[in-house]
């Protein structure tokens, strides 16, 4: 069930969603050759708190830090490390959620590092653009599988994969036009498409949390917490 929340409470998440970007957007600005996937979770740490909120994945089923930082083939919930050095090359999913009031933002990125391979540039242009457009499928009287279907339809289309699991389980990568729960004005929803380059099968590490491809090919993750509003979708995770 998705819980309306009223115009009160979307100010709360409209103010999460404004750290939980500035969070975002400093462990991007972070993500230089040489830098430990441990440094650029700091730097959003340090973010998320100087603003008086709280990091959400902190402690969260146990997760050490306040960013899942996934680098190529690893697709969500990589843990940072002092002993990962970023790359020129490596993509860099970064994966941030604030806390403030009791109300959260979620917003994740992905980031190429310097010059990266033509496939997964493109990779990295087409899963954004699949999050543009579940986004702009978030209209009122719609369904969730209109959004599903928008991402699937345009990641399909370049012969990607579709990540199946993991995501918020209200809100999946796929789906048909029509189906599922009707989106209503004060409904909230992350919209988080997790593309692969080959293939759509994952497993998870033996660490128990990062999840990577089964065939080893790069993924790219990208997300944003919206509002549906009598006038439109409103991105919640904005700067
Ligand atoms: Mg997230």
């Amino acid at each position: 069930m998705i819980v309306l929340k009223n115009s009160k409470e979307l100010a709360l998440m409209k103010q999460a969603g404004k750290i939980t970007a500035e969070a975002l957007w400093a462990g991007v600005r972070a993500c230089k050759p040489g830098t430990t996937t441990w440094e650029i979770n700091r730097v959003v740490h340090e973010t998320i708190t100087s603003r008086g909120a709280i990091p959400s994945f902190l402690g969260l089923y146990g997760f050490p830090a306040a960013a899942c930082i996934s680098v190529n083939e690893e697709l969500i919930h990589g843990i940072p490390d002092k002993k990962h050095l970023i790359k020129e090359g490596d993509i860099v999913s970064i994966d941030v959620g604030a806390c403030i009031g009791g109300y959260h933002g979620d917003s994740a990125y992905t980031v190429g590092v310097g010059e990266i391979a033509p496939e997964t540039k493109q990779l990295l242009e087409v899963t954004q653009e699949c999050l543009n457009r579940g986004i702009a499928a978030a209209l009122k009287g719609n369904r969730l599988g209109d959004i599903g279907s928008a991402v699937q339809t345009y990641a399909e289309s370049y012969g990607y994969g579709v990540v199946r699991e993991y995501v918020d389980p209200e809100v999946p990568n796929y789906g048909h036009p029509g189906r599922g729960v009707r989106l209503m004005p004060g409904m909230t929803i992350a919209i988080e498409p997790m593309i692969n380059l080959k293939g759509e099968g994952v497993y998870t590490l033996d660490n128990d949390w990062t999840v990577v491809t089964e065939s080893g090919s790069p993924s790219a993750h990208f997300e944003h917490t919206i509002a549906i509003t009598d006038n439109g979708p409103v991105i919640l995770t904005k700067l």
